[in-house]
């Protein structure tokens, strides 16, 4: 461990463990007077707009080589939390298996934050817009508490909603998607993500969507998962809807029923930017025209 004064700009003192448990350490010692900082793109805005004062600490995480990369591990794809949007963004096999989450990547900021930002430091934000797709793949967050691991669903960590304390010790490992290795399921498949902003990038989302499901050969739907949430309110899953949704027929009335609900179920939080019924009503027809296109699609190819 190595302790020297200051970064460009900055009055802290930066640190720089070797491993998970030496950050634990650090951050045990110095309690809420230290902040872990992985790309430093979310802490640095956090403090020039005054939301939040710069920490006596800083453990930066950027030298641990555990907590970066992906690699496949007992039927799961590990991310590391450490690894940066750039790379979830081009890795191919992510793009392959992923690819909602390759999508997100490329969504978020711009190429220079893309490769500096960490898929771990847009989950801790509670509202970054990686987070629906997560939903939708059911990741679960590998979790490192002094010397002990602990994995949980990323839906309940959000619905507690998501935020760590400032006295918090625990890091982030890795993130964890269920790699589906059954024999292909009859019907097609399908996956979308969107996300709508004031402006195309650099500003948070007013709504930013993901669903996934299939169109069984029946013409029914099937297993269909749909997340929403922006850069003010923390994503959550409509568990009401994917049910009324199971076995529905794949038709118009399917996707107003979606609309319909989710106009009913989702709580959007207003900014002085959008009110929440604009982004309730955004989010809704965002989703529908989503199954709209996964129905049209599917359409399509029986027609082919
Ligand atoms: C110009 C600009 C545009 C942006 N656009 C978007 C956008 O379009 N969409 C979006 O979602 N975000 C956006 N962001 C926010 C931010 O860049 C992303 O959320 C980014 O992924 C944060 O990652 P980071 O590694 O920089 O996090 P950091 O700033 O290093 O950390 C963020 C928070 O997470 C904590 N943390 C980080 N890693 C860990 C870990 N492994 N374990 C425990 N705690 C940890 C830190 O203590 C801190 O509280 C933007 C930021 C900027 C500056």
């Amino acid at each position: 461990m190595s302790g020297t004064v200051g970064m460009p700009a900055s009055t802290s003192t930066v640190w720089h463990p070797r491993d998970a448990s030496e950050a634990c350490r650090l951050k045990k010692r110095f309690g809420s007077g230290a902040v872990y900082t992985a790309g430093g793109t979310l802490l640095r805005t956090q403090w020039e707009a005054g939301q939040r004062p710069e920490p006596a600490h800083l453990i930066d995480l950027s030298g641990i080589p555990e907590m970066r990369g992906i690699r496949t591990e007992g039927g799961e794809l590990a991310i590391g939390a450490l690894t940066t949007l750039a790379v979830c963004r081009r890795d191919p096999y992510l793009q392959a298996r992923f690819p909602l989450l390759a999508e997100a990547a490329r969504a978020i900021a711009a190429p220079s934050i893309r490769n500096l930002a960490t898929i771990g430091g847009n989950i801790l934000s509670a509202v970054g817009d990686s987070l629906p797709v997560f939903l939708v793949y059911k990741a679960r967050l590998i979790w490192r508490e002094g010397e002990a691991e602990r994995a949980e669903d990323a839906e309940d960590w959000l619905e507690r909603g998501g935020e760590e304390t400032e006295a918090s010790v625990r890091l982030l490992l890795q993130i964890r998607l269920p790699l589906d290795d059954s024999p292909e399921k009859a019907g097609r498949t399908f996956g979308f993500y969107g996300k709508i902003g004031r402006r195309e990038a650099f500003v948070p989302s007013l709504v930013t969507t993901a669903l996934t499901g299939r169109i069984a050969p029946d013409g029914q739907l099937r297993g269909v998962r749909l997340a929403a949430g922006d850069g003010k309110t923390v994503p959550r899953r409509f568990p009401l809807t994917e049910s009324r949704l199971e076995g529905a027929a794949a038709d118009d009335g399917a996707v107003r029923l979606l609309h319909r609900l989710l106009l009913e179920q989702y709580k959007p939080a207003p900014d002085p930017f959008a009110t929440a019924e604009y982004r309730k009503l955004t989010a809704a027809n965002l989703a529908a025209s989503h199954l709209w296109q996964a129905i049209r699609e599917n359409a399509g190819r029986g027609e082919g």
